[in-house]
Order: C-alpha cells, then sequence, then structure tokens
C-alpha cells in the first residue's frame, strides 16, 4: 500500500497512529483490571461524545449510559429494537435511504413493521411520519445522517412525534456522532447508535450505544436477544465489564479514539466537520456537478459526507473514472444498491486536515479529466479554500 494512500469512504476511515498502536498492544484477559480501565476510558470518552455533541459543548442528556458492542453498528440496531419491541409491537420505521431500509428489514425481523417511505435521496415528509405515529406505536426508528444519500434527516422533528405518542425513539447517528451535532434529550432519543469506524476514527468491529435512563425501563430483559441482552450489558457495564469476551484490541483502539475527540473538543469538530463538508460542496459544484438529495425545509446536506450526481459521460458506468481515482492513491465511493453507477460518495468523517480535502478535489478534478469531463478543478479548490480559512 502506498505510504501516502488516503481514505475517503464513508467508513471505515483513517487511523491516528496511536488509535493504531494501542490494538498492537499485548494481550490481556477481557477480566482483567486491565481491560477494565480501556471500558473506562472508552466509556467516559463516549458519554463525552453522546452527552455534548452540540457546537458550546452543553451537556444534552439527563443521564444514561455508553455501551461498546463487539459488533457493528448493524448489531447496534437490531439490539436497540429487539429490546425495545416484541413481535406484537409496532414499529414505525422511516426509510429515505439503504439504511432506513435496514432498520426496516431489521425491525421485521423483531415487531409488526409500518414503513414511511421516500425515494432514496429525497427528503423526509414531516407530516406523512405525523399520520403514521400514533398511540400504539411503541417505537420509532430513524437514520440520522442518510450515508447512502448525504442527507440529513429532521431527528428533531420526528422525535417530537414520537415522544407526542409515548413511542421509544431509536436514532441511527452512525455517520453523526462524532462529527456533527448530536441531541439526546432534546431530540426525545431514547436509544443511539453509532459505529467505531466513522465519526468517532475508531476501528471497525465495534459499536457504541447510548442508552437513555428512559430506556432502561422498557428494555425486554430476558425476552431480549441473548448476545444482545442490554439489561445485561448494562448491569456488567456498571463495572466495565462485558457479558461475554470483549474485542479486547479494537476497545482499546475506541478508547483512544474516543479521547482524541475529546482532545479536540467536540465544538470545534463539529465546526471543522462543517468547514469540510462546505469546502466539498462548494468544489464540486464549481466543477458543474449537482448535489444529489433534495432538501425540505426539515432537511439540510449532510456535514459528514458528500454524495454526488455523475455527470453524463460516466453516468451508469464510472469504473474508469473510480480507476483514475484508485491510481492516484485516493479511495472514495460508488452509490449503493440501486444508486450505483449514479453517484459518487465523499467523506469527511475523522480527523482530516485541510490538506485531505484539497488533494480529495484535486483528485476527482484530475480524474474526471482523465476520463473526458472537463471540469474546472483550479476553480474548485478555490471555491473549497474559500470555505476552509473560515
Ligand atoms: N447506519 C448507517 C447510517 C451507516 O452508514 C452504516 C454503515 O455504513 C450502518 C448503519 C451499518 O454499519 P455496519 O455495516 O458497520 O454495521
Amino acid at each position: 500500500m502506498r505510504e501516502d494512500f488516503l481514505l475517503l469512504n464513508p467508513g471505515p476511515v483513517p487511523l491516528s497512529d496511536d488509535v493504531r498502536a494501542a490494538m498492537s498492544d499485548p494481550m490481556v484477559s477481557h477480566r482483567s483490571s486491565e481491560f477494565e480501565a480501556v471500558y473506562e476510558r472508552a466509556q467516559d470518552g463516549l458519554d463525552y461524545v453522546f452527552e455534548r455533541s452540540t457546537l458550546d459543548e452543553a451537556e444534552t442528556s439527563a443521564g444514561g449510559t455508553s455501551l461498546v458492542l463487539n459488533g457493528t453498528a448493524t448489531m447496534g440496531m437490531e439490539a436497540a429494537v429487539a429490546n425495545l419491541a416484541d413481535e406484537d409491537d409496532e414499529v414505525v420505521a422511516i426509510v429515505n435511504g439503504k439504511f432506513g431500509r435496514r432498520f426496516a428489514r431489521i425491525a421485521d425481523r423483531h415487531a409488526d413493521v409500518t414503513r414511511v417511505e421516500f425515494d432514496w435521496g429525497s427528503p423526509v415528509d414531516v407530516d406523512a411520519v405525523a399520520d403514521a405515529v400514533s398511540d400504539d406505536t411503541a417505537v420509532v426508528t430513524m437514520v440520522h445522517n442518510e450515508t447512502s444519500t448525504g442527507l440529513l434527516n429532521p431527528v428533531e422533528a420526528v422525535g417530537e412525534l414520537a415522544a407526542e405518542h409515548d413511542a421509544r425513539y431509536v436514532v441511527d447517528g452512525v455517520t453523526s456522532i462524532g462529527g456533527d451535532e448530536f441531541r439526546m434529550d432534546d431530540w426525545y432519543v431514547d436509544i443511539a447508535i453509532t459505529d467505531g469506524q466513522k465519526a468517532l476514527a475508531g476501528p471497525p468491529g465495534v459499536s457504541a450505544l447510548y442508552v437513555s435512563k428512559r430506556a432502561e425501563s422498557h428494555l425486554a430483559g430476558e425476552d431480549a436477544p441473548f448476545y444482545e441482552d442490554l439489561d445485561w450489558h448494562l448491569r456488567k457495564a456498571d463495572s466495565h465489564q462485558t457479558p461475554f469476551t470483549s474485542a479486547v484490541p479494537l476497545f482499546r483502539g475506541l478508547a483512544v479514539a474516543v479521547e482524541e475527540i475529546r482532545h479536540e473538543g467536540m465544538g470545534e469538530r463539529i465546526a471543522r466537520h462543517r468547514r469540510q463538508s462546505a469546502a466539498f460542496r462548494s468544489a464540486f459544484e464549481a466543477m458543474g456537478l449537482d448535489l444529489f438529495p433534495d432538501l425540505n425545509e426539515h432537511s439540510t446536506y449532510s456535514n459528514t459526507l458528500t454524495a454526488v450526481s455523475l455527470p453524463d459521460e460516466v453516468y451508469g458506468s464510472p469504473e474508469g473514472f473510480m480507476n483514475e481515482i484508485g491510481e492516484r492513491g485516493v479511495s472514495i465511493s460508488g452509490g449503493q444498491a440501486h444508486l450505483g453507477g449514479q453517484i459518487f460518495r465523499v467523506s469527511n468523517m475523522g480527523n482530516l486536515t485541510s490538506e485531505h480535502v484539497l488533494r480529495g478535489i484535486r483528485t476527482i478534478g484530475e480524474s474526471f479529466d482523465a476520463v473526458g469531463v472537463d471540469v474546472d478543478t483550479t476553480a474548485a479548490l478555490d471555491a473549497a479554500r474559500d470555505h476552509l480559512r473560515q
């Protein structure tokens, strides 16, 4: 692998040297005091991220517990739903992209699901959600930052509806938490989920959940899936233990990653992600490209990843363009499922510098030129610099 390889996929994201080093420390038992210290550090850092993800780092939760699970966020999503709903319960699942759909498909296996669906990349119509949520709804699921389309969904507006009907509210913050604003109580969130390898800039393989005090009394206890029994995870977490063998190196990497976030400060981290995503958007617009998602009054562009429609010249067959990017030592993502061949996606999650962002833009501009798409890379870089300077 080349020394200067730059990973701009929406997860996994590049790791700091300290995160990588932590994962190669000598092995310890997951029942040792050394491991408990690691889990405690991870929980402290995660409490900070889950509770203070605002520009002024004000506290946004009246209480809750951070958990780390062996297994990525898909497992965390399943743990949340399966602990809060049983097969006769109604789950209202909001779907406007691949990960909203995933949440609905997970819920199908545990409960009775009502989907509120929109085209991928279209904004959520909050009135349609209001029509679907009722006093019979046990759980509402929502994806905050829809990674498949680059759209930031209205978590607060939907949370108000869930709260009005006393439904539990489970939010996938996988590509927002650690990079953008996230407010537990103001947005009525009962369980929030994120992944190690996204905006936390930790390793893939573990997910993090924040279980609010409100959610605790609704957990299924022994009716929950054995491995995902959140009551059990919470009891063990009191003494910084996990019910089963922990992925020790991954917990260590995550502990360092969240300490690095605390060192930067969530306020500055959110502001940096906003500057960098604005730089990407302006650059692609200066190239004459169209941003993929549609917005409404409740939705905005993602601040952690940018999804762009492919221009006509490469629409449907972007392989040559993607190869040119790869040859320049950079990795970005295409569209997922039916959006394959229609869009490309670039992440700014984690610890990127302005130089990384500019290199990403330069690489994409040069790669378009190489496959015969005429874009103005100099104008794109100038547009990006205007944001990065602020
Ligand atoms: N939710 C969102 C918004 C995501 O972006 C992803 C992964 O990209 C997931 C859930 C699922 O994550 P994983 O594949 O790590 O389980």
